[in-house]
């Protein structure tokens, strides 16, 4: 994003920031205006460095437009070795970027993709997978069937008339590093990818994860210089579709509530493509905190997951179940992964915040006759 942020000193200790920040609420001694204090009294030893989601919901409501997450980005890459990432899932998604950092993940497979499906290897369009793969696996009880997401938005861009390509040489996008503090991994996944689309004579690249996106698009010129090819979600592409009449979808009587992801809507200012895609599906109910003001999903880069996270995403569950919408859909398949632990953490416990979980592109290619 273009628009100037002040830095850290600029904040006046007004805490604004602390009625929206995920991070701060229930009983964690954590707030966006303690750690400003504290680093500016004493610097950065002793301040909080995990807990913040970098979910850029305080930026919205600073009247001194702090950049509080990227304050936080650069205080985390200059930490100390032994100050490590209060991990998550015994640090299997740390091992995995780390891998494929260091070019030992080997090319992508397609096994996913779905009969009928077309790619042309050839097309300047690319279709950029992300980790989908892998997280399909490590998280297949929380997130049943992430690799539809792809096959689906396959199946409506080729309605669109794009047969795009897949990227055996892609790698992770550095996303987690990035806000980790990794830049070293950083550095190499960015560099790779941003060499490997340029060597390919890719065009466009469409993203079928936020995270991706944001990256892709706006880090990877911010951290290496490099003008990268159009880069848009997935989303952005099937409303431009629905627009111009590429995709013509009947509609249904189904309500559906959306998550805004913080990478599309805050972050890339994505906030009406979404919108138009769920429109074209059902009836768009909008949760009370929508938009600019939406709350996180509750977990960034698979880390600090604790029992703060979980009642934020409960409520957060709640609050899409108390619009009434039969389903709660998002762009994202990390919200989908993180909501979808924190309902399924209930069992079948009677208060169990119960609302569908859905990926938007699945629904839209399902209404449009997708089989898979
Ligand atoms: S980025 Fe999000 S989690 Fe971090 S301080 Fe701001 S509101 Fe809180
Ligand atoms: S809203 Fe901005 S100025 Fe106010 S406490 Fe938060 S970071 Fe500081
Ligand atoms: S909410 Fe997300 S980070 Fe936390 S345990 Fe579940 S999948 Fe892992």
């Amino acid at each position: 994003m273009s628009e100037r942020r002040s830095d850290i000193r600029s904040c006046v200790a007004c805490g604004h920031c602390t009625y929206v920040c995920p991070a701060s609420h229930y009983e964690r001694n954590f707030t966006a205006r303690g750690t400003a204090e504290s680093f500016l009294l004493h610097g950065r030893e002793g301040i909080d460095l995990w807990s913040c989601l970098t979910c850029h919901a305080c930026i919205e409501v600073c009247p001194e437009n702090v950049d509080f997450p990227r304050f936080m980005k650069q205080a985390r890459a200059s930490r100390e070795k032994d100050e490590i990432p209060v991990r998550t899932h015994a640090g299997i998604l740390e091992s995995m970027r780390n891998l494929q950092a260091t070019g030992k993940g080997g090319p992508r497979k397609y096994d996913w993709l779905s009969p009928g499906l077309e790619i042309a290897q050839d097309s300047p369009v690319a279709l950029f997978v992300g980790c989908l793969p892998m997280l399909d696996i490590i998280f297949k009880d929380v997130a049943p069937r992430l690799l539809d997401i792809p096959n689906a938005a396959i199946f409506l861009l080729n309605m669109m008339g794009i047969n795009p390509r897949l990227l055996p040489l892609e790698r992770c996008c550095g996303h987690d590093a990035y806000w980790l503090g990794e830049m070293n991994s950083f550095k190499l996944l960015a560099s790779h990818n941003s060499k490997m689309l340029r060597e390919e004579g890719v065009e466009e690249v469409i993203t079928v994860c936020p995270e991706c996106s944001h990256t892709l698009g706006t880090v990877y010129l911010d951290v290496l210089g490099e003008h990268m090819p159009r880069v848009r979600h997935i989303s952005q592409v099937l409303a431009e579709g629905l627009r111009e009449g590429k995709l013509m979808a009947p509609g249904g009587a189904e309500r559906i509530t959306y998550q805004d992801p913080c990478r599309l809507g805050r972050m890339s200012r994505v906030f009406d493509e979404p919108r138009i895609v769920i429109g074209s599906i059902g009836s768009l109910v909008d949760m009370p905190r929508s938009r600019e003001m939406a709350a996180c999903c509750g977990s960034t880069c698979f880390m600090q997951c604790d029992k703060v996270v979980k009642r934020w995403q409960v409520d957060r569950l709640t609050e899409a179940r108390n619009t009434g919408a039969d389903a709660l859909a998002t762009a994202c398949p990390k919200c989908l992964i993180h909501l979808g632990c924190a309902q399924k953490d209930f069992g079948t416990h009677k208060d169990r915040p119960k609302i569908r979980l859905e990926d938007e592109t699945v629904l839209l290619a399902r209404m449009l006759g997708w089989k898979g």
